[in-house]
C-alpha cells in the first residue's frame, strides 16, 4: 500500500470513500425500484385521466415540440413531479434524457431529476454516481413515498448526505480527522436508517452493517480494497471531467469566427462548414513534400496507417482553407461519438465511431500558448481553468497526467505555424549562417535590425510581424554573424 495511505487520516478518508460507494450501491437499488414504480404510477394516472391504455407504448417521439399525446403526457408528469419547477428554477434536466425511451426505460425518467450534465450516457442505476442517485431521489417528489423524513424541507437526510459527500469529493488532499469521519458516517447511516423503506430494505441493512464495522475499525482495509477504491475514485473523476469537457466543446466550438479582423462576428459552424478535401502528403528523402492523389475519406485514414495509430498527424493548408473549422468540427464529432448526443448531428466522415476509441480529446490553440512549452500546462490554462474554479481546478490538473498516461487521447494543436517555441527555435537556428527572406509582411516593421545580423531569407513566409521580430532578435544573439538577403515583393512598411 502506498505510504501516504497508511496514515490514520488517510485511512479515515478511504473509509469515508468506501462508505460512500457502499451507500450509493444501496440507494441505487432503491432508486431503480422507485423509478420503475414511478413509471407504472404515471401510466395508471394517465389511464384514469385520459383513458390511455397502459399497454400502449411509443418509441418515436424525439422532438419535445412534436410529441404524441402519450409522450407529452409523460413529460408533463415528469414536470409535475419535479421539486424545483417554479419560476427561475431549472426544473427537469431534459438534456439528460432520451425521450424515445420513456416507455421502455424507467431510468430515462430518473435522469430528468439528476444534475444536468454527466448523466446522459448512464443507462441504469448501476452506472450512476452518488450525486446522480441522490438527486433523482430528492428532486422527484414522488420518491417521498419511500421516506419518512420530510424531503420538502430544505435540510433533510438526502440534502445532508449530498452535502457531506460533495464536501468529501472536493476535499483537498486525503486527510480526515476522527471527528469529521464520525459525523460523515452518522449522516450516511441516518439516510440508510429511514424507517419508511430503507430500514427494512436488505441492501440498506447490509450497508449499515458494513459501515458500522468499517467505522469501528474492526475491518482492516485490505490492499485490494484500497486499490479498488482508488481506481473507482479515478474513474469517477475522469468521467466527471469528460462530461464537462464534452459540454465545454459543444458550447464553445459550435460557432466560428467569420472574419479574423472583426471579433464577435461568429456564425454557426453548420453554416460555414464544407466537407474538406484532404489528401495525404508524402515527405521525400530530401525533405520536400509532395501531395498525393490519396484522398482521405474516413477518420480511420487520418488517424491510422496500416492499422497502426499514428503518433502525430500534421494538417497542412493555405490560410483561410478552413483548418481551424475542420478541427473544431472534429472536436464536435468526438463529443457526439462519445456521448450520443444529437441524432441530427452530421459528422465530417461516416466512420465517426473511430473517434469513440479515444476517451479524451483536448483541443488547444497554439496561438494562445506563445510562451508555453508544456502541453499539460496548455490544457490546464485553456481548458481546465475555463471549466473549473477553485479546488476542483487543482484536483483536475492533478488528474490530467494520469489521464494522459492511461487513456487514449487525441490532442489537437491548432496554429502550429504561428507558434514559436523560443528554446527549440534557438537550437535549430544555431547553425544557421544565411537566411533568405521572401514574402509579404504585414504590420508595421519599426524594428532596428541588430548589428550582427548580416543575411536572412525565408522562401515563403506567412508570419506575423511579432514572429519575424522574435526571429531577428534570436538570430542576433548568436555569437556568429548570420548573412541576410532580403528579397521583398512588397516592401516592408518601415517607419
Ligand atoms: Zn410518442
Amino acid at each position: 500500500m502506498e505510504e501516504r495511505l497508511t496514515k490514520k487520516e488517510a485511512q479515515n478518508w478511504l473509509k469515508c470513500m468506501f462508505a460512500t460507494y457502499t451507500t450509493r450501491d444501496a440507494i441505487a437499488q432503491l432508486a431503480d425500484i422507485g423509478f420503475k414504480a414511478f413509471y407504472t404510477h404515471i401510466r395508471s394516472v394517465m389511464h384514469a385521466k385520459y383513458g390511455i391504455l397502459e399497454t400502449t407504448t411509443c418509441s418515436s417521439c424525439s422532438t419535445p415540440s412534436k410529441q404524441c399525446r402519450l409522450c407529452s403526457e409523460i413529460g408533463n408528469q415528469i414536470w409535475d413531479n419535479h421539486r424545483f419547477k417554479k419560476a427561475k428554477l431549472k426544473g427537469p434536466s431534459w438534456n439528460n434524457t432520451d425521450t424515445t425511451q420513456w416507455c421502455t426505460e424507467s431510468w430515462e425518467l430518473a435522469k430528468c431529476y439528476m444534475p444536468s450534465t454527466g448523466y446522459r450516457d448512464k443507462p441504469n442505476a448501476n452506472s450512476t454516481d452518488f450525486n446522480g442517485i441522490i438527486g433523482a431521489i430528492y428532486n422527484c417528489i414522488w420518491m417521498q413515498c419511500y421516506f419518512t423524513d420530510d424531503l420538502s424541507k430544505d435540510s433533510n437526510i438526502c440534502t445532508k448526505a449530498r452535502e457531506e459527500v460533495n464536501e468529501l469529493r472536493h476535499l483537498q488532499g486525503m486527510d480526515i480527522c476522527d471527528g469529521d469521519m464520525i459525523s460523515f458516517f452518522d449522516c450516511l447511516l441516518n439516510l440508510l436508517n429511514d424507517p419508511a423503506h430503507l430500514f427494512s430494505f436488505k441492501p440498506a441493512a447490509d450497508a449499515r452493517t458494513y459501515l458500522k464495522q468499517l467505522q469501528q475499525d474492526s475491518l482492516p482495509l485490505s490492499e485490494k480494497a484500497v486499490k479498488r477504491t482508488l481506481k473507482k475514485i479515478y474513474e469517477d473523476r475522469t468521467e466527471e471531467f469528460r462530461g464537462r469537457l464534452i459540454q465545454f466543446y459543444t458550447t464553445t466550438k459550435k460557432t466560428v469566427s467569420v472574419s479574423p479582423l472583426r471579433e464577435g462576428r461568429d456564425k454557426p459552424i453548420w453554416d460555414v462548414f464544407v466537407q474538406p478535401k484532404l489528401s495525404h502528403v508524402i515527405m521525400e528523402k530530401d525533405g520536400t513534400r509532395k501531395k498525393t492523389e490519396n484522398v482521405v475519406h474516413q477518420y480511420k485514414e487520418l488517424f491510422y496507417k496500416d492499422e497502426m495509430l499514428n503518433n502525430r498527424v500534421f494538417l497542412q493548408g493555405e490560410p483561410g482553407m478552413g483548418k481551424t473549422t475542420f478541427l473544431n468540427k472534429l472536436a464536435l464529432d468526438w463529443c457526439n461519438a462519445v456521448s450520443e448526443h444529437n441524432p441530427d448531428h452530421k459528422a465530417t466522415f461516416s466512420d465517426v465511431d473511430t473517434l469513440k476509441e479515444f476517451r479524451f480529446l483536448f483541443q488547444i490553440s497554439l496561438r494562445d500558448a506563445i510562451d508555453q512549452r508544456d502541453v499539460l500546462e496548455m490544457i490546464k490554462t485553456q481548458i481546465i481553468d475555463m471549466i473549473y474554479t477553485g479546488d476542483k481546478r487543482e484536483e483536475t490538473a492533478k488528474l490530467l497526467p494520469q489521464i494522459m498516461e492511461r487513456e487514449p487521447c487525441i490532442i489537437i494543436m491548432d496554429g502550429l505555424n504561428e507558434w514559436v517555441d523560443q528554446s527549440e527555435f534557438l537550437y535549430t537556428l544555431n547553425k544557421l549562417t544565411t537566411l533568405y527572406l521572401r514574402g509579404i509582411y504585414t504590420g508595421r516593421c519599426d524594428l532596428k535590425l541588430p548589428a550582427s545580423l548580416q543575411c536572412i531569407g525565408l522562401q515563403k513566409c506567412e508570419c506575423s510581424s511579432e514572429w519575424l521580430y522574435s526571429l531577428l532578435i534570436t538570430l542576433s544573439s548568436f555569437d556568429h554573424p548570420v548573412k541576410c538577403v532580403l528579397l521583398v515583393e512588397t516592401p516592408l512598411e518601415t517607419n
